[in-house]
Formats: C-alpha cells, structure tokens, sequence
C-alpha cells in the first residue's frame, strides 16, 4: 500500500480565523480495491476494516497534526459530541482544543464544518436531508454557540441539484416548515420528484440561526466523481472525509 496523494485534497481557502484549518480527502490512491477504489475512510462500507484503519493512519500523517482525527459512527441522526478519542453515534463533532481534526465522511450527503469567527472552537456535521430536516444543524449552532458567538460555515462537496434525485416527501419536509424552501428544489421529469439543492437547503435552516457567513464548495460528488465517493451512481462503494480543526 502506498501513500495516498495528499497533493489530491482539496485545501478549501475559506479561512474565518488565522487558526482554522480545513482539508477534504479524495478517493485518490491505492488504498482499497474496487468497488471501494482508491481511498475509502468508511469502516461500514463493507471494505476490510485493516484497510480502513490504515487509510485513516495516513489521513493523521498527511494532516500532520497533534492528534488523530475525531471520527463518528454516523447514523442520520442529529447527536452532536465534543471531540473525546471516541468514535460514537452521532452526525456531529466540536472541539476546542488545538491540534484534534473533526472529521465528517460522507458519499453524496453535504459535509458542513462550522468554525466560531473567533477561532476558538470548529466542528464537523454529516447533514443529509433527513439530518438537515431532523435538526443536525440546529444542534450544531447550539454546541459551537451556546451564547451566540458568531459562526461561519463551509459546504462542502455533495450531490448537485443536477444530480440529486428526491420524492415527493422531502420536498414537502422543507416547504412545510422554511419559507422559501420551494427554491431550493427543480421539477423532476419524473412525475412526484424534484431535483435537490442541498447547499441551499442547509443555508436555509442555518439563516434563522444566525449564520449568514457561508461559503459553498463547487463539487458534486456524481459529476466529480472521479475525485469523490457517490452512494447513488455507485452503490457499494466508499466514503472520503471532511476535516476541520485549530492549528
Ligand atoms: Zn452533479
């Protein structure tokens, strides 16, 4: 197994504070075979375990950070944990301490790393929609901002509107409940369905919080895929990360 191509990664130049650091894995490597091919960080994934570890030991080299990153076991849901050496269930994880990435994986759904503009604290939440619509994001802003301190996000790569294919009920999960949520969804040629912007989604649930600083990546991971994991063009296959942590 050799190195995975750290020259690969996306190094977002979003920077809302001096101390805030933020790297994006891609599937660029050798790490794991087909249909996991290249780099895959995703332990229930059906890849070897070993393979994933090793994976994720590289992920620690190639940040060259203190420590390790902080993963999660993510389930969809909206439990956000502060960053403990654990890797529990949950779709969120904050930290205050310099030196410890907080990492999200995901293969379609939208990573969100949230940082206080202040550079005291980051995190990392896993949002797809039924997260964004569960309140992965409220639980977010209520960890990193329990007294308002003043937030901004980064989107990062996920399926595009283009590409993202939905049904009837998350279009009428938004609509419901966020004013103006009829625009972030296109009619789908296919009677009952829509095409799906999840950046305007998530900047639809995190306004009304409060954080109006949002910076979105362009990649989608269908379109892009030669450079990222997609559950819905490729089924079985892997998961690359999102990470954000304190220098
Ligand atoms: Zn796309």
């Amino acid at each position: 197994m050799t190195a995975p191509d750290t020259g690969a990664w996306l190094r977002p130049a979003w920077q809302p504070h001096p101390r805030v650091r933020l790297a994006v894995t891609t599937r660029t490597g050798d790490c794991s075979p087909p249909p996991w091919q290249g780099f895959n960080l995703g332990l229930n994934t059906g890849d070897d375990p070993e393979r994933v570890h090793a994976a994720r030991q590289k992920v620690h080299t190639g940040l060259a950070t203190a420590r390790g990153p902080a993963w999660l076991q993510q389930v969809h849901g909206t439990r956000v944990v502060q960053a403990d050496g654990s890797e529990p269930e949950a779709d969120g994880v904050w930290t205050a301490q310099s030196g410890l990435p907080c990492g999200v994986l995901t293969a379609d759904c939208l990573p969100v790393l949230l940082a206080r503009t202040d550079g005291t604290a980051v995190g990392a939440f896993h949002a797809g929609w039924r997260g964004l619509q569960a309140g992965i994001l409220d639980a977010a802003v209520e960890a990193l901002a329990p007294e308002g301190e003043p937030l901004a996000a980064w989107l990062g790569p996920r399926i595009c509107r283009h590409c993202y294919q939905v049904g009837e009920e998350v279009y009428r999960a938004f609509t419901d409940t966020y004013p103006g949520a009829e625009n972030a969804f296109d009619p789908d040629a296919e009677p009952g369905h829509w095409r799906a912007d999840l950046h305007h989604l998530a900047e639809l649930v995190m306004r009304p919080l409060g954080v109006v600083d949002i910076e979105r990546d362009p990649h989608c991971t269908v379109c892009h895929n030669h450079l990222f994991y997609s559950h819905r063009k490729e089924g079985r296959t892997g998961r690359f990360a999102s990470l954000i942590w304190l220098a």
